[in-house]
């Protein structure tokens, strides 16, 4: 199989037993939860658009492994255009789902663990990069959606996996078996975690050489015995059960984030891509952050569109389109957006070569990428609430406007332009509810914030990467405390 349909994407997901929770009930059916399909559509979106000649360019790639055509979601980046072709399409997919699509942080994880595996065999003379290249050629022949994980539960946050009072506060190692170990933990909010068929799991953070049963690396299937799932709740999620389709804000899709409980997991040796190699801990996680960071300059610009547009119409319906402080203010919300896709192809354009052969973006301005995602959707979601006017959060419910006897009184007192449908006004109000408030919000601010790192992540990164030494000899050549050996006429 080359490209699965979303068909066949769903009717996989339909098979899986998964021993899934939510508000303290056993969900059986999930792919046909009314609260779960948004997150399944959107994840469903990314095999559509792959099949669309449309969008092939960008969608899909073809495999450095098999030399077959592969969705763009399994693919190993071989070159800057690669780079680039993948922020373009999670701008694409940000637009069209207006929400978090969920499949990168898969493809994230596969390009960091291909090109730190490798690394790791050239110093240890292991065999984990062979593995994964298997596991790699199996992925994108069934065109897996694979969700990468790493944010642990941490416990106590001054202290590291090694100190903490419950070692499973990191997951890590409990046994070792002659055909595989079995891991403990539990990782947090793991987005688009049950509409995957696979998870690949990676250590949390930079570890210490006493940290060795932390630092493990590997993948299984979703429906492994021992694997827990307790569904995330999101801000308005049980509107999607109120049966309307208004007041959800966003008809089609959404997020998912997923509290993913190993409780003594076995994995075959054969899916172990890393068991003990604290030393190259540190590398994988930047790596994937880094990825990660990149990726942000894509998805926000693509939600950030459909929000410009919420606010360009409401502006429009509700009389207030033409005057000039509104399209000042259109204007400062484009600029913002496209700030941050001028960074997410940045760091694309600036990418190198690994050691493994896949591409790597650059990663100080990968942080700065993220750095600046940390803050301008905020400012882009500000302006957007400016714009609707407070309507958004005080508008009666979908069934006040539909109740026959104060429905017609509804409806009277929530009309603008006289041309412009008051359905119409509702739904944009609602959905501009969702993307600053309600459960796109979660993808747009607070993943925003915390997703792939939060704040202070990116300024130890930045730290770290600036060279300040060379900047402050710049200073010192200009004004004549340095000689400078570039004047060399008189
Ligand atoms: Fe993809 Fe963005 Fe969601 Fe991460 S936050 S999975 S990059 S859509
Ligand atoms: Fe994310």
């Amino acid at each position: 199989m080359a490209l699965k349909t979303p068909q066949e994407y769903l009717d996989d997901l339909r098979k899986m037993k998964i021993d899934l929770y939510m508000f303290g009930e056993k969900v059986e059916n999930y792919a046909d939860h009314p609260i779960i399909r948004p997150s399944i559509n959107a994840m469903a979106m990314t095999y559509k658009l792959a099949l669309d000649p449309e969008y092939e360019d960008i969608m899909t790639a073809t495999s450095n492994l098999t030399g077959e055509k592969v969705n763009r979601f399994t693919h190993l980046h071989q070159s800057t255009e690669d780079l680039v072709k993948k922020v373009k399409m999670q701008r694409l997919l940000g637009q069209k789902t207006g929400c978090c699509f969920q499949r990168c942080v898969g493809m994230d994880a596969f390009n960091a663990v291909f090109n730190t595996t490798f690394e790791i065999d050239e110093a240890k003379g292991t065999k984990y990069h062979e593995r994964f290249i298997n596991y790699m050629k199996y992925v994108q022949e069934k065109d897996l959606a694979v969700d990468g994980c790493m944010t642990d539960a941490r416990g106590d946050r001054s202290k590291g996996p090694g100190q903490q009072p419950d070692p499973d506060s990191y997951l890590h190692v409990v046994e070792r078996r002659e055909d595989g170990v079995v891991v403990r933990g539990c990782k947090l909010h793991q987005t688009g975690m049950i509409n995957s068929h696979e998870i690949l799991v990676m250590p949390n953070n930079t570890l210490k050489e006493d940290e060795k049963e932390w630092a493990i690396c590997f993948a299984i299937p979703l429906d492994t015995p021992g694997m827990i799932y307790v569904y995330g709740r999101q801000s308005c999620d049980t509107r999607k059960l109120e049966g309307g389709d208004i007041d959800i804000g966003n008809k089609y899709f959404g997020g998912q984030e997923v509290m993913t409980i190993f409780n003594d997991v076995f994995v075959p040796w054969e899916r172990v891509f890393m068991d003990g190699e604290t030393e190259f801990s540190g590398m994988l996680v930047e790596r994937f952050a880094g990825y990660h960071r990149q990726s942000y300059g894509g998805c926000k610009v693509g939600v950030g569109d459909t929000l410009i547009g919420a606010a360009k119409a409401i502006a429009d319906y509700q009389g207030a389109g033409k005057a000039s402080h509104v399209k000042d203010k259109i204007i400062e919300m484009c600029h913002l957006n496209e700030t941050l896709y001028s960074c997410g192809i940045a760091c694309s354009a600036e990418g190198r070569k690994t050691a493994a052969g896949n591409y790597l973006i650059d990663l100080l301005l990968a942080n700065i990428c993220k750095q600046n995602v940390t803050r301008f959707p905020y400012e882009i979601a500000r302006l957007a609430q400016d714009l609707a006017g407070g309507y958004f959060v005080t508008m009666p419910s979908e069934q006040d406007f539909n109740h026959p006897e104060i429905g017609p009184l509804v409806k009277k007192y929530s009309a603008s332009r006289a041309e412009v449908p008051v359905e119409n006004r509702q739904r944009m109000l609602r959905l501009i509810e969702n993307l600053t408030l309600g459960c796109a919000a979660v993808g747009y601010l607070t993943e925003s914030m915390h997703g792939a790192g939060s704040p202070q992540a990116q300024r130890i990164m930045i730290t770290r990467l600036v060279d300040l030494e060379h900047r402050k000899q710049l200073a010192e050549t200009l004004c004549g405390i340095r000689e400078n050996p570039d004047i060399d006429w008189k």
